[in-house]
């Protein structure tokens, strides 16, 4: 059995397409890593194994596990929160269909923050997820489920979401790829909603390869999806494996000078750069003047949006009612009290307040106007660079516990994320190498709908890294 845990998604499939591995098998060694799985990476597993796995199409019975915002027919959906216990949809999201028709059956969901609120996947009404590298350690968030399963392997790859970090973020700490693609190329049909403007469905995997053949499945428009795009030309499996003429751009706001960056992180990244040169890269540092105020205008949109997202949780139309004494105005109260954990209710305070009358343009307004000038010096820098490149985080997985006093601390883990989800570009983090023994990520990040190119960068590059995962992936299950 342990050569199954050896095989990348890519191989996996091609074991099931030569014949060597049966569909079921597959199906039924990842159902039990799950089921064994000692990480409280997912909220729902499979009970049984499909007589005849879907094994038709590109993904050839690969099985996939979603983050448990994404809604599943008659599976429990629950996006972390007390709220939405026991909810199950009546239908599928979109990129679930789609994976589930290309080949990829769902086997299993995971845990994640409430909501996709959080770095830490701390804040999940179902107990936080451990990180299999270092059980006492957070696996990032807020797909911290999908992140630990796929680093534990007890998931050949999973969906995750990314609305200011959170496929990132959990990639690099946990020593997986992790996509986010362009606003718009991925439908959010299905999803359920944190801030609509920022929301994306995106990828975490073992390596580029698997990321590129998960999100060739994805992309596209949706007529159920009004913002979603019609996706220009196709992905394929990246194949280069230099980066000659490839000129990188180092934002100097975000890494001279900042604060927090660990030494290790900083050393890792450091060397990153040496190594893209060595392959025919140039790199040079770049401007992104008003990168700085990305976290601030964030957390305020952010938060304004999943104010109004978050209205329609009253005890009526979904999951949790909380009954008693009084009229209907309370009980929306008493639903909302004990269906909410803290975090969740600190956002919809603050979004209620950036959006209050009086406010809205001192607050939601103006962080609107530095969405547009973070969007528009990408657009300047892209005329001088094919990519901007960044740690993914300024540290690695920190210890459970150790930011939950402090949400700013907190906050400060997608510094360098953040930016990227206002402007609505595409990033990848892959892993770069290791400090202390923790895995460290790169994010590369590129114009709009330039994730062809960004894969073959990052496919380049994971090629010279070398990383070695093969002990997490030993860890996390019985
Ligand atoms: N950590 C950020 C937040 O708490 C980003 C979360 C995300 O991308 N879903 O909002």
């Amino acid at each position: 059995m342990s050569e199954i845990l050896d095989l990348t998604a890519a191989a996996a499939g091609a074991a099931v397409r030569s014949g060597e591995l049966g569909a079921s098998e597959l199906f039924e060694f990842y159902r039990q890593r799950a089921q064994d799985d000692q990480l409280n990476a997912f909220t729902w597993v499979a009970e049984a194994t499909p007589g005849e796995a879907a094994i038709d199409g590109p993904l050839s019975g690969v099985p996939l596990a979603v983050k448990d915002l994404f809604c599943t027919k008659g599976i429990v959906s629950q996006s972390g929160s007390r709220i939405l216990e026991g909810f199950r949809p009546p239908y599928s999201a979109t990129v679930v269909e789609q994976l589930e028709n290309a080949g990829a059956p769902l086997f299993a969901k995971t845990n994640q923050d409430e909501f996709a609120m959080g770095s830490s996947n701390e804040n999940s009404a179902f107990g936080p997820v451990f990180n299999p590298w270092d059980v006492t350690r957070v696996p990032g968030g807020s797909s911290g489920g999908s992140a630990a399963a796929v680093a534990a392997g007890s998931a050949p790859w999973a969906l995750g979401t990314d609305t200011g970090g959170s496929i990132r973020q959990p990639a690099s700490f946990c020593g997986i790829v992790g996509l986010k693609p362009t606003y718009g190329a991925v439908s959010r049909y299905g999803m359920i909603a944190f801030a609509s403007s920022l929301d994306q469905a995106g990828v975490l995997t073992r390596d580029v390869t698997d990321a590129a053949l998960l999100l060739s499945e994805m992309v596209g428009r949706d007529p159920r999806d009004s913002t979603s795009l019609e996706y220009p030309g196709s992905l394929v499996l990246p194949t280069g494996r230099d980066l000659s003429g490839i000129r990188l751009g180092v934002p100097e706001e975000l890494t001279e000078g900042v604060e927090g960056i660990e030494p290790g992180v900083r050393a890792v990244f450091d060397d990153a750069l040496r190594t893209a040169e060595s392959m025919g890269a140039t790199v040079e540092t770049c401007r992104l003047p008003h990168a700085p105020h990305a976290l601030s205008a964030y957390y305020l949109i952010a938060p304004a949006e999943a104010s109004a997202n978050l209205s329609r949780y009253d005890g009526v139309r979904f999951g949790l009612r909380v009954e008693g004494d009084g009229d209907l105005k309370e009980m929306y109260e008493r639903t909302r009290s004990a269906g909410f954990g803290p975090e969740v209710k600190r956002r919809i305070m603050l979004g209620t307040y950036a959006l209050s009358s009086g406010y809205y343009d001192a607050y939601y307004g103006r962080a609107q106007r530095v969405r547009t000038k973070i969007a528009e010096d990408f657009n300047t820098a892209f005329e001088s660079f094919d990519f901007i490149v960044t740690p993914t985080s300024p540290s690695v997985a920190f210890k459970l516990g150790a930011r939950t006093a402090d949400p700013l601390a907190m906050y400060l883990s997608d510094y360098f994320t953040v930016p990227m989800s206002l402007a609505g570009i595409p990033a990848i983090s892959i892993p770069a190498g290791l400090s202390e023994g923790l895995p460290v990520g790169l994010q590369i990040a590129g114009p709009a709908f330039s994730e062809q190119r960004i894969l073959e960068a990052a496919y380049a590059l994971e090629g010279a890294f070398a990383f070695d995962a093969s002990g997490a992936r030993r860890s996390g299950s019985k």
